[in-house]
């Protein structure tokens, strides 16, 4: 049987789903979406997911055409013929097909169940660099999918050995393109929450935190911060807990994946495990 998807209300295979040339979300970027995991037809942390879908859509002003009852219903009619050992759900909503170009139509709305593969092993035994680059997203509280930035950066941080960009506004660090950060110090574990994207990862390893012995401190965090810390993290959907050993050509504290970090990625995939088992 061939992979379905949903688009606007029917099962497709991808190949059929086409969004207009007129969808405001294609021309104005108005437009959010929604990323998340299963593992062997089990989603990870899906209500999470799709709390945060609904707010990023009211955020913008979109409406979600279906109820939530209809959309986790499709996911697992999708998850279940589909039947990938791991595969990402993609939620797309945009603005819709406009009228003149400009003023929004009614909402489309797609979801696709695409297989997808666990990131590299080395990344965790070793660590990943990031390059820095001042930037501040327009809706940083909704994931909507402007990341333009990071697209055009791809080459570059690539060409230099990265992994991903770190984004700052000159002093204070908001982001990875497509994680948050976080800071060790000490027992501290330091994160910022304003201006930020609401990750579920994020949120996940704050509750684990303590657990493993850390002391809290929520608060904004300047570039200086983070590049004199004593290990360096992000943390999304698809990154998991990813130790970040260096910025630019700047190594953190020795360049090496540290203890702490290493205790949360374990502390975090056990959850995962926890979550699939329960
Ligand atoms: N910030 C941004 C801008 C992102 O795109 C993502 C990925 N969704 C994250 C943070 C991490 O969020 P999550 O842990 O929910 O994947």
């Amino acid at each position: 049987m061939q992979p379905i998807h949903f688009f606007n209300g029917q099962f497709l295979p991808k190949e059929e789903i086409k969004f207009s040339v007129d969808d405001v979300g294609l021309l104005r970027g108005y437009s959010v979406f929604e990323y998340f995991k299963a593992y062997k037809g089990i989603p990870v942390f899906m209500k999470e997911h799709l709390n945060r879908f609904e707010n990023s859509a009211a955020l913008l002003g979109l409406k979600i055409p279906f109820t939530r009852l209809k959309i986790e219903e499709a996911i697992l009619r999708m998850l279940k013929q589909n039947n990938y050992p791991i595969s990402g759900i993609k939620i797309l909503l945009t603005g819709g097909n406009s009228p003149n170009g400009f003023s929004a139509g009614k909402p489309n709305m797609a979801i696709l169940n695409l297989e997808t593969e666990d990131s590299e092993k080395e990344f965790y035994s070793q660590g990943v660099s990031v390059m820095s680059h001042n930037f501040n997203r327009e809706f940083p509280l909704a994931k909507t999918t402007n990341y333009a930035t990071a697209v055009k950066l791809e080459s570059d941080w690539k060409q230099k050995g990265h992994l991903d960009v770190l984004y700052h506004d000159g002093r204070w660090v908001s982001e990875v393109a497509r994680s948050n950060v976080f800071v060790v110090l000490g027992d501290k574990l330091i994160t910022n929450q304003e201006g930020v994207l609401p990750g579920i990862t994020r949120s996940k390893v704050l509750e684990l935190a303590p657990e493993v012995g850390f002391d809290l401190e929520i608060r904004p965090f300047s570039l200086e911060e983070a590049l004199a810390a004593d290990e360096l993290f992000m943390t999304s959907t698809n990154k998991r807990v990813m130790p970040i050993v260096k910025v630019d050509d700047q190594l953190i504290a020795n360049g090496m994946v540290g203890a702490k970090t290493r205790q949360l990625m374990e502390a975090f995939d056990q959850l995962i495990r926890n979550e699939l088992n329960s």
